[in-house]
């Protein structure tokens, strides 16, 4: 059994490689639920959605977000309609969100939503939100603190980062299985994710952290940095925002009192010792995702450990 800590388009990435390897059934993914936002009263879950799209091969790899082929004339005639629509809602989309959100509205939780859509998509594996409770991770601006999708869709990530906040964070509950699937596998991986909005919000969910000292499970993290750079998104100006130098070390620090095996870029190679003091095995490998073999060859190395 496989359980698997994930934000949203690294994490699908690496996740489609390791579903080459180890069968659906034997994997659970915990997803993160802080980029969750409401729009024209709909509840969207863009990292739970992009990692079940990806993984049913329905996802729009080159745009990195929402659906392949998807069309956006819903979104057009709410424009038409004066209504702000800076988050790009596709139509295929947004019956998504319907879907969910009628779910909801009918008193179902996030978690048997996701499972209805997991379902629906035809997926084996098990996706589940971190937590079922409110949990909103908010970005401090020179403006104040606006909602994530605002700091990085609506104004595109420009504004430096003052802090980091989650709404919500001190009374959420873990989502039911979430701990026990931690508890119970034989690996967890932490994905190469955003280590401070995507991992870390995972992380600051009460009883998560502790379940990941405590499990007798490997725990292996892939770094989203390399050679001094996120491979895409913000998590440089998050880390920055937050003190943190941006480098596999500084993400390795924030995971150290969990972490058994970290994998690095062979670019970062000079920093293994370093980080090998921090008390965990260090690999280095190629970590750049670009074919569907680099993500095979990815999943293998964390297999391996
Ligand atoms: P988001 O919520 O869609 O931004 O996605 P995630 O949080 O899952 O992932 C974002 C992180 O994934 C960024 O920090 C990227 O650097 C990292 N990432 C994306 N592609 C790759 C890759 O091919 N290799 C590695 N090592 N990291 C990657």
């Amino acid at each position: 059994l496989i359980t698997a800590l994930a934000g949203g388009v690294g994490a699908a990435r690496f996740l489609t490689g390791l579903l080459k390897l180890v069968k659906e059934e034997d994997l659970t993914i915990i997803g993160n639920t802080g980029d969750d936002i409401e729009m024209f009263g709909f509840h969207i879950s863009p990292d739970l959605d992009i990692v079940a799209y990806t993984l049913a091969g329905l996802a729009d790899e080159k745009k990195g977000w929402g659906l392949e082929g998807d069309t956006f004339r819903c979104l057009d005639m709410l424009k038409k309609l004066g209504l702000e629509t800076w988050f790009n809602l596709g139509d295929k989309d947004l019956a998504t969100h319907i879907f969910r959100t009628e779910l909801l509205n009918k008193g179902f939780t996030l978690s048997e939503a996701t499972d209805s859509i997991c379902q629906a998509l035809g997926l084996r594996v098990k996706i589940l939100p971190m937590t079922n409770d409110r949990f909103e991770t908010r970005i401090r601006i020179e403006e104040g603190l606006v909602h994530f999708e605002e700091y990085f869709v609506k104004r595109e990530a420009k504004d430096n980062v003052l802090g980091v906040e989650f709404v919500g964070a001190p009374s959420a509950r873990p989502a039911p299985k979430v701990v026990d699937s931690i508890m119970k596998a034989k690996l967890v991986i932490i994905c190469p994710s955003n280590p401070i909005v995507s991992i870390g919000t995972i992380l600051s969910v009460d009883g998560v952290r502790n379940a990941l000292k405590q499990t007798n499970a490997k725990v292996v993290a892939i770094s989203p940095i390399v050679a001094g750079a996120p491979i895409k998104g913000p998590a440089d100006k998050l880390m920055r925002g937050l003190g943190f130098e941006v480098s596999a070390f500084a993400v390795a620090k924030i995971y150290a009192d969990f972490l058994d095996d970290f994998i690095i870029d062979d670019q970062d190679a000079s920093e293994k010792t370093q980080i090998e003091s921090l008390g965990m095995r260090v690999k280095t490998t190629n970590t750049l995702m670009k074919t569907l073999e680099d993500k095979v060859r990815l999943a293998k190395v964390v297999l391996e450990c």
